[in-house]
């Protein structure tokens, strides 16, 4: 890695401002890290925003906000988010190994850049990274996109973001309040990066409002390796009931599209049916209907529509 300067904000404006001179803003470091010793980065300085006090409590109210640097472990284990907002501590349970939940955290999750193999090698100059060609189109793309994909096929590698979309989050910054539908960016919108945060913003907390707390919810995750990997596919969902009718629902995949994707489609087949395996097949099978899969990755349509149908099926039981 290149040499670099260490700064410890007392404060998110000092913060900012370090990042707005060349600095990289770091939180558990886990990501920060990689792209540093990977030589992705190079930065003048690494500005440690755990010097910056507060950013880590979950705090009940109306609604639940849960600070940036809180940690996949804390949310796991906090147990009124296990009961009011199920699908997040499931999808927190998941993440990475129990090492990494203990150290990463919740806004370094949501701002962690891909894993694709083109993008983490330093000695490829992909389209992300200012090339001119995303090497997955011709290369090996068994682990990429197969919806939202194009220019780049990379895929968000986030658990606690599907969670998140189908509770209705709101990200909240040093500088303004983004409903997390509009926080992450298709690259055909910016191939750069992966959610719409400028330089100098820093995620200061996440609120859950209360209108999709209690809602019936889950999160699914596929992945190779059981003890500890990104998703292949993943599914995180969320109902509102009318008894035993679905009366609203939130659905978000992950492992499947650059961000992390909600299915409208899903959603709507859902809306005035029960639960079933039939009826969460047909809800999968709407949500897959646009994908367009890569060479290597066609097994990824048919493992999302069962991603949802265990995820739905573990809502209700
Ligand atoms: C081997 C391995 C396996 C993993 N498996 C999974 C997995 O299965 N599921 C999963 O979800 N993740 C997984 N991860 C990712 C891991 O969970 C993330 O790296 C971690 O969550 C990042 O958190 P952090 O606090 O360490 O972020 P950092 O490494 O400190 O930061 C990551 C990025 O986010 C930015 N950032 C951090 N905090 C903020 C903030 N508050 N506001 C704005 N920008 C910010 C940083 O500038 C940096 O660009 C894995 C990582 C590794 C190394």
């Amino acid at each position: 890695m290149n040499n670099f300067g260490w700064y410890e904000p007392k404060t998110i404006e000092q913060a900012s401002a370090a990042m707005k001179s060349d600095g990289a803003l770091m939180a558990g470091g886990i990501d920060l890290l990689c792209m540093l010793k990977e030589r992705l980065i190079e930065p003048k300085r690494v500005v440690n925003l755990k010097s910056v006090s507060g950013m880590r409590t979950i705090e009940n109210g109306k609604t639940i906000r849960i600070g940036a640097l809180v940690t996949p472990e804390t949310i796991e284990g906090d147990a009124n988010l296990r009961k009011r907002a199920t699908v997040l501590a499931e999808a927190a349970s998941v993440v990475a190994s129990p090492q990494i939940r203990n150290v990463g955290t919740l806004g370094g999750n949501l701002c962690q850049r891909p894993r694709c193999w083109y993008f983490r090698d330093k000695d490829v100059f992909c389209l992300k990274k200012g090339g001119d060609r995303c090497y997955s189109v011709d290369g090996s793309n068994e682990y990429h996109a197969i919806l939202g994909g194009g220019p780049c096929f990379i895929v968000h590698p986030s658990d606690l973001a599907p969670a998140l979309i189908s509770l209705d989050a709101t990200v909240k910054t040093n500088t303004r309040t983004i409903k997390i539908d509009e926080f992450f960016v298709l690259p055909e919108k910016n191939v750069h990066a992966e959610n719409v945060l400028e330089p100098g913003e820093i995620i200061t907390e996440v609120e859950l409002p209360a209108e999709w707390l209690d809602a019936k919810s889950s999160y699914v995750k596929v992945r190779e390796r059981p003890s500890f990997d990104w998703a292949l596919t993943s599914c995180a969902v969320a109902f509102k009931m009318n008894g035993s009718k679905v009366s609203a629902a939130r659905i978000a995949f992950g492992g499947v599209a650059p961000i992390p994707w909600r299915s409208k489609e899903a959603e709507e087949e859902l809306v005035g049916k029960e639960i079933s395996e039939s009826t969460a097949r047909t809800a999968g099978r709407a949500a897959m209907a646009d994908a367009l899969p890569l060479a290597d990755n066609p097994y990824k349509v048919e493992l999302a529509v069962n991603t949802l149908v265990m995820a739905a099926l573990q809502a209700v039981q």
